[in-house]
């Protein structure tokens, strides 16, 4: 089973996204990654192969709920900053209830992400 894997990250914490992958490439290598127009770009700069949707505040973090709720995505990795504003704070909102309404696993910072990561690769070493 190939993993399907949606990748976000508000501005101040878009370094920490890039380096999030850089270290944790392993589990994302045989992923399907989709990303919000920014992040995607960074991420794709550094070597990664992504699907990159429109920036967040258009509609891109929308468009990763819809993905959601077409049960298309298998794990959301979000990092919020939770020291900001946002425009599109109802789309964020509105994600991450997809996620509750799908069952779909949601991690907002790095260390959940990881264990995340981590346990869908040993329920799916294959993926
Ligand atoms: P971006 O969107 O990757 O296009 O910056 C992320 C967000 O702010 O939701």
């Amino acid at each position: 089973m190939k993993l399907n894997i949606a990748l976000i990250a508000h501005d101040g914490k878009k370094a920490e996204m890039v380096s999030f992958v850089a270290r944790n490439h392993s589990f994302l290598d045989d992923a399907t990654i989709y990303a919000t127009g920014t992040t995607g770009s960074k991420i794709q700069k550094e070597g990664y192969s992504v699907q990159i949707l429109l920036s967040g505040p258009l509609g891109g973090d929308a468009q990763i709920a819809a993905l959601v709720a077409t049960e298309k995505i298998d794990l959301v990795i979000f990092f919020r900053d939770p020291l900001d504003k946002h425009p599109h704070e109802p789309d964020v909102q509105m994600l991450m209830r997809q996620c509750d309404v799908h069952n779909v696993p949601l991690a907002t910072n790095p260390k959940a992400a990881f264990y995340l990561l981590k346990g869908i690769k040993a329920e799916f070493p294959d993926s």
